[in-house]
């Protein structure tokens, strides 16, 4: 099995290698190059029998990678739903026991992604926003980047992520883009579950609460802190079950699905945010390894 493994990644993955200074200590492997699509995670695997630390930056993001076991380093890397279809380069720090360092970079190509196009009108009403309502929002936008700028450096999440609730997608799903009276607007930066009213909606894994509040577009909301740069977000809450600053266990109940904020109906919005890109959250049930959910379509959310 660990052959199979060890055979498979490097098939997939072409990786580099650095020789060994001298002995038997092995060789530290890393991809040659990885490939993403907008809104779309790949875990990054840096093995080597000796190593003690990896480092990572992309653009102006830290790259966190934490050591899984066996001597391997792993980290999640993460493409923003429009994010540029291009090539760039993380740069990669790799330090042995011996305190020996050796930097390369890792170059990543994002491509795009074909997402649906929605477009619909509003009520001029909805559509023109009054004093007190850009006011509103720019509280909204406050209080979400205040809660994405001091992520755990520790990683508080364990293999695998759960559903947080166990509805399916509906079908204005992750990076639709929306025209709004015939006006390009942000694309959705969610996957919206269906969830009646006062379902439980649960954590997608351990985590600390950064914000519980109510806002104009998200409604009742909750955000988690994962730790290296990963959050998840549950919106349109009807109430919430935790409070700022107290951390919770996968699978706890963060509040109840509702339909607050600007929605037409109940449902749950869940979102993720890696190192301040916005990714499909269903890529955490799909792409770490060891996920016990393989994102089937249908299991249940929670295991405790
Ligand atoms: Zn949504």
């Amino acid at each position: 099995m660990r052959v199979f493994v060890l055979l498979a990644t490097m098939f997939l993955f072409v990786p580099g290698a650095w020789a060994a200074g001298a002995g038997e200590a092995g060789r530290i492997k890393w991809p040659r190059s990885i490939e993403i699509a907008q809104g779309e995670l790949f875990e990054v695997k840096i093995t080597g029998v000796d190593l003690m630390a990896v480092e990572g930056r992309w653009g102006q993001e830290k790259i966190y990678f934490y050591p899984d076991g066996n001597g391997s380093f792993s980290a999640l890397v993460g493409a923003d739903v429009e994010a540029k279809a291009t090539v760039s380069k993380i740069s990669l720090k790799v330090v042995r026991q011996s305190g020996q360092e050796r930097q390369t970079e890792l170059p990543v190509k994002v491509k795009a992604k074909t997402f649906r196009t929605e477009s619909f009108n509003v009520a001029p009403s909805f559509d023109q926003m009054t004093p007190e309502t850009l006011e509103e929002i720019g509280r909204e936008q406050a209080a979400f980047k205040r809660a994405f700028e001091a992520s755990a450096a520790e990683r508080l999440w364990e293999p695998p992520f759960v559903r947080p609730v166990p509805h399916e997608a509906s079908a204005s799903s992750f990076g639709s883009r929306r025209i709004i009276n015939g006006t390009p607007r942000a694309p959705h930066s969610g996957t919206d579950l269906s969830a009646p009213a006062g379902a439980d909606v649960v954590a997608a894994n351990h985590g600390r609460v950064v914000l519980v509040g109510n806002f104009f577009f998200a409604g009742g909301s909750v955000v988690l802190d994962h730790g290296g740069g990963l959050y998840t977000m549950y919106f349109h809450l009807s109430e919430f079950k935790v409070e700022e600053g107290s951390m919770v266990k996968k699978g706890d109940v963060v509040g109840l699905s509702g339909a607050t904020g600007r929605v037409t109906g109940p449902h749950l919005h869940w979102g993720a945010r890696l190192a301040n890109a916005r990714i499909e959250p269903f890529e955490l049930l799909k792409k770490i390894s060891n996920s016990g959910d393989r994102a089937s379509g249908t299991k249940a959310a929670v295991i405790k």
